[in-house]
């Protein structure tokens, strides 16, 4: 995918979204700061796994050295950020976007706000209707 695919966001809860909105423009920020074409790099996968943000990225293939090079020097930036945004929403309810904690009392572990917590919340119960999330899933295995 893409970074500015419509549909990374999509595979996060509501609670998120506006987090890894954030992380797409940053590193669209970044690619274009470092004059990197934006279909350099590609998201692989964006979800959910035990409570926590997972965010998937590499760079495609380039036979240009200069280029290559200057991967490996954004690498570190594009790598912060995503790290960043991990760190928010392990605090964030990644139902309504307050601040949360890891919930693990139910049969899964997620990350909710003491209201979502006690409503038992659960943004993915219709999950199997979102075809993009399900065809990233099946590409972990
Ligand atoms: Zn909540």
């Amino acid at each position: 995918m893409r970074i500015d695919d419509k549909a990374i966001i999509g595979c996060v809860g509501d609670g998120w979204q506006p987090i890894v909105a954030g992380l797409c423009k940053h590193i669209k920020f970044i690619l274009k700061r470092y004059g990197l074409d934006i279909e350099l790099l590609n998201v692989a996968q964006v979800k959910e796994k035990l409570g926590g943000l997972r965010f998937y990225w590499c760079w495609n293939s380039t036979e240009d050295p200069h280029v290559k090079r200057i991967q490996d020097i954004a690498h570190e930036d594009i790598r912060d950020l995503v790290r960043a945004a991990e760190i928010q929403c392990d605090q964030t309810c990644e139902y309504c976007g307050e601040s949360g904690e890891l919930d693990d009392t139910q049969s899964w572990i997620k990350v909710r706000c003491p209201e979502c917590k006690a409503k038992k919340r659960n943004w993915r119960d219709d999950e199997d209707d979102n075809l993009f999330c399900s065809d990233a899933r099946g590409e972990e295995k």
